[in-house]
């Protein structure tokens, strides 16, 4: 079965508010919590190469690029962790795209677990409709040029990823490798499923990651959230562009109106 068929909802249940996101980004500055993509960096190699130039007199210059699909900021499918999983195309934009909760857990220490204790209490409120932004500022304690980034890096422990897993959101973002065993991937070692926890526990429920945010810290907790990949068919993961728009008092007007809050 594909795994992102395992999300229950038709495709009314998991529209998105047009007239909410419109007003949500009206008047709000939008943030970008995407890392620039660097042909420089230590790790993720991204080759450009251009083959028609406008120097030759023609209308346009025309590039190729090439990269891992798990470089830089990007979002992964199930396909990722499951045969036949369903690709990025599997997965509908609102997977991606509406209202997300951040959960500030920037005081865990570095090389330490996230737990479910630590989620329970800085974002216990999250729901099914909802994608869940989980904040370190790792981003702000190390440097992603460096090695420390994944050396020293927290983690996603195996009952906090259960916790998340219950609450099934549409999306998890997070500003830091989340997995334990992604620490090791420097040195070679390859990791189990158990360290592998938010691959195994929630990608393969079709609950949709988002990697390598930054800039959570610029955020309050309720934002707008545009992160949807290309539909790059069969792919396992993507690039995106993910960019937050906060919420607005617009917004919570037309949500009081509509009766929500
Ligand atoms: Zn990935």
């Amino acid at each position: 079965m594909n795994a992102a068929d395992t999300r229950s909802g038709s495709t009314e249940e998991n529209a998105v508010d047009g007239g909410h996101l419109l007003a949500a980004g009206i008047g709000s500055a939008a943030v970008d919590l995407s890392f620039p993509i660097d042909s420089d960096h230590f790790r993720w190699r991204h080759e450009r190469t251009v083959v028609d130039t406008l120097d030759d007199g023609g209308p346009f210059e025309t590039s190729r690029f090439a990269m891992s699909a798990h470089a830089f900021t990007h979002a992964d499918a199930p396909a990722h962790v499951v045969a036949d999983g369903g690709g990025l195309e599997t997965m509908p934009p609102t997977t991606w795209i509406g209202r997300a909760l951040v959960a500030d857990v920037s005081t865990v220490p570095e090389s330490s677990p996230v737990t479910a204790t630590a989620l329970r209490e800085a974002r216990g409120d999250v729901g099914h409709d909802d994608i869940l932004l989980i904040r370190t500022d790792w981003d702000r304690r190390r440097d992603i040029a460096t090695p420390e980034y994944w050396s020293d890096a927290p983690w996603i422990d195996p009952e906090a990823a259960d916790w998340i897993a219950e609450r099934h959101p549409r999306a998890v973002g997070f500003d830091f490798p989340q997995d334990a065993a992604i620490r090791h991937t420097l040195t070679g070692r390859r990791g189990g499923p158990e360290e592998f926890v938010t691959h195994d526990r929630l990608l393969r429920r079709g609950i949709g990651l988002i990697e390598y945010l930054r800039g959570l810290d610029r955020l309050p907790g309720e934002v707008l959230l545009v992160a949807a990949p290309i539909a790059l068919t069969g792919s396992d993961g993507g690039p995106v562009r993910a960019t937050a728009f906060p919420a607005t008092d617009l917004a919570m007007h037309v949500r009081r109106t509509k009766g929500e809050l």
